[in-house]
């Protein structure tokens, strides 16, 4: 069986972050502003500092205003509370992002909570997971969406397909697999209690792996000719010499590239469509705040 395709999410990511761009430019021409983006960061996790900043320069880069509120580890509830209500009555505000985690003593679930559902660009704010729950327009997770624009693009129609979905976070697994329903394929969601789980997964033509595992699923658990998307990010520890480890997937990749018909790559797979699809729903969450309807082809 020949190697199974690699599915570029850098490439994708690049070319949709570029579409942004341009629709960006045409909204700030009409409107006479950019769509915005805030992000707020409580604490100093050298993790959430890197992604802060990788999505105000990726805001810039697309035209998109991005507004950066970093707050001490100490910040009070109440106090990150009235910043969110601040930006909730900001009109130049478009997106409000809490980078997770929040530290010990701040209740993530109230925070969310308390963002405007239609500045929710995380899609993480429970109208937004009831909407697409019941298939109303709203904010889908980033993550899932970006998967979901990977698996289209290479499969098209999904209809009848098989599909395994790997983990029951709220952030990835549950949305993939609703978003999987919606596209009319048969899901199975499996988790920590699951039994047989290789057998399971054998039996799938789309695999999404969000569990966090290093290397978890072998080549020997996946159907010949399936498609794998591989959504977890995993350090392994330093090799002898190094600094660093190496970041793998949950997914066994080179072994797997011998059995799957096409596979994401980790990283420069799903990992690049996430900051992408963010400012892709800021930038339908402006066109929503303008009274206009989402703009097409993203
Ligand atoms: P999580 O810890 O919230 O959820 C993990 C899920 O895996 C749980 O639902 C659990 O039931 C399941 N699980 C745990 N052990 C299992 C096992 N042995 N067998 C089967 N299922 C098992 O994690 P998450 O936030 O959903 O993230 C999952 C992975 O995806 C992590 O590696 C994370 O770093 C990565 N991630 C990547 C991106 C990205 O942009 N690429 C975004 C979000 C998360």
């Amino acid at each position: 069986m020949p190697e199974a395709a690699l599915i570029d999410g850098k490439v994708f990511a690049e070319a949709l972050r570029a579409r942004v761009g341009a629709a960006a430019a045409a909204f700030a021409q009409w409107a006479g502003r950019r769509p915005g983006l805030a992000v707020v960061l409580v604490g100093e996790d050298p993790a959430s500092q890197v992604y802060v900043g990788a999505k105000g320069k990726a805001c810039e880069a697309a035209g998109i205003a991005s507004f950066e509120h970093r707050l001490p580890a100490d910040t009070s509830e109440a106090a990150l509370l009235s910043l969110i209500e601040r930006l909730n009555q900001d009109e130049a505000v478009d997106g409000i992002l809490v980078q997770m985690p929040l530290p010990q003593g701040l209740d993530e679930q109230a925070i969310i909570a308390a963002i405007n559902p239609d500045k929710d660009v995380d899609g993480f704010h429970v109208i937004n997971a009831g909407r697409l729950s019941v298939g109303q327009a709203g904010f889908i997770p980033c993550t899932p969406l970006g998967c979901m624009m990977l698996l289209k693009d290479r499969l098209g129609d999904l209809s009848g397909l098989d599909a395994v979905v790997i983990g029951r976070s709220n952030i990835v697994g549950k949305p993939m697999a609703q978003l999987l329903v919606d596209a009319n394929a048969t899901v199975t969601i499996a988790h920590s209690r699951t039994k047989n789980l290789a057998d399971i997964v054998r039996r799938a033509d789309i695999v999404i792996a969000a569990v966090g595992r290093p290397e978890m699923i072998r080549a020997d658990w996946i159907k010949p000719g399936a498609t794998v998307i591989d959504v977890g990010i995993n350090r392994l520890p330093p090799e002898p010499g190094k600094e660093r480890g190496r970041l793998v997937g949950d997914v066994a990749f080179a072994e797997a590239r011998e059995v799957a018909g096409a596979i994401t790559p980790v990283p420069g797979g799903v990992g690049p469509m996430t900051i992408a699809v963010l400012l892709r729903n800021t930038l339908v969450a402006a066109h929503g705040h303008a009274g206009l309807p989402a703009p097409e082809g993203l």
